[in-house]
């Protein structure tokens, strides 16, 4: 099988002699991330097309927006406005623009994001990150908290928070994290309710930190073409949630390690099952335009014969957590 080493389109025809062929590849987790684990517990079939490369042909402009208001964020809050967009646009790559996501459209949005959070506005005030020794190379921001927690697992649960804050009324210490997103409704707080990547970031700054946390604010923007709006929502944290959700990380852990474990040479893929329940609309709530992205490679006899019809991306087979310098916390509960 050949394929196309490329993060983008394919390119024409007359570059193909040139261009370098790889095959998609699995490689073992070295640690294990809320992320990847909310993936596999998802579909574990997705989970191994997803850290093999296999993606969908189109660019998501979404995540590049996502990651650059990361960027982004942090810094108008401490530095301001100006210097907010200018790491915005160290981020944003304008040719991925659309009626919702561009320059103009983001400055909008982070000059209410200014507005809304200076002169004592904001609920809160980003606090230095707890000292440790995960180092991070690409972090968005020095108030980003990287971790590396033993969870009782034979490797690390990794991950970054946003941030954390001290409350503005009552000093409590909280978790931080920023979403951008379409709909931004009363309904927003309630989709992080028992949410497993707040649970996770709160059982791990528990840990962290010498003080409670009493939990988790969303800090929330609208993306619109024709409007600006925010929402700091605060979800508190049920200590006993705490026990619920480390327990679900290693038993989900523990089955993504026994699939590695019963990979195979000859079709490494098989080891991971399809969860049937994660492929269409029916099973999703009836969202209408729900579809797996990856329907094509399960419809397939063979998975592999299907794979033209996707790019490879290298970055997603790598199992690198960014420039992680070493060390991990032994999880006390
Ligand atoms: S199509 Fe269904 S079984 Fe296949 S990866 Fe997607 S959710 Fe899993």
């Amino acid at each position: 099988m050949a394929l196309l080493r490329t993060d983008h389109k394919a390119p024409p025809p007359e570059k193909l002699a040139e261009t370098e062929w790889v095959d998609p590849e699995y490689q073992p987790r070295e640690h294990l991330s809320v992320s990847t684990l909310q993936t596999f517990d998802k579909c574990p079939r997705l989970y191994f097309y997803k850290k093999s490369g296999i993606c969908s042909p189109n660019p998501a402009p979404a995540l590049t927006y996502g990651v650059a208001m990361h960027k982004a964020f942090p810094v108008v809050l401490t530095e301001g406005l100006d210097a907010g967009f200018e790491a915005f646009k160290s981020v944003w790559d304008e040719s991925l623009a659309d009626k919702k996501r561009n320059l103009a459209c983001a400055k909008r949005s982070l000059q209410h994001f200014d507005f809304t959070h200076k002169g004592g506005r904001s609920l809160y005030k980003l606090v230095d990150p707890p000292k440790g020794d995960i180092g991070m190379e690409d972090d968005t921001s020095p108030y980003e908290v990287p971790f590396a927690i033993d969870i009782g697992l034979p490797i690390p649960l990794v991950g970054r928070i946003d941030g954390l804050v001290q409350h503005r009324d009552t000093g409590e210490l909280w978790g931080l994290e920023f979403k951008t997103t379409s709909r931004l409704t009363s309904n927003f707080g309630a989709a992080f309710e028992m949410n497993t990547q707040l649970l996770s970031y709160a059982l791990v700054l528990s840990m962290l930190v010498d003080q409670p946390i009493v939990g988790m604010m969303v800090e929330g923007m609208l993306v619109s073409p024709t409007k600006v709006d925010g929402m700091t929502h605060l979800e508190y944290i049920q200590q006993h949630h705490l026990n619920d959700i480390l327990k679900w990380l290693q038993i989900t852990g523990q089955s993504l390690l026994a699939c590695e474990e019963s990979m195979t040479e000859d079709d490494p893929g098989a080891a991971f099952p399809k969860d049937f329940t994660g492929c269409t609309a029916y099973t999703n709530f009836y969202i209408p335009t729900f579809r797996c992205d990856y329907t094509n490679l399960c419809r397939a006899g063979k998975w592999e014969h299907a794979i033209r019809l996707y790019n490879i991306s290298i970055k997603e087979t790598e199992s690198g957590f960014g420039k992680m310098t070493k060390g991990s916390k032994e999880c006390p509960i």
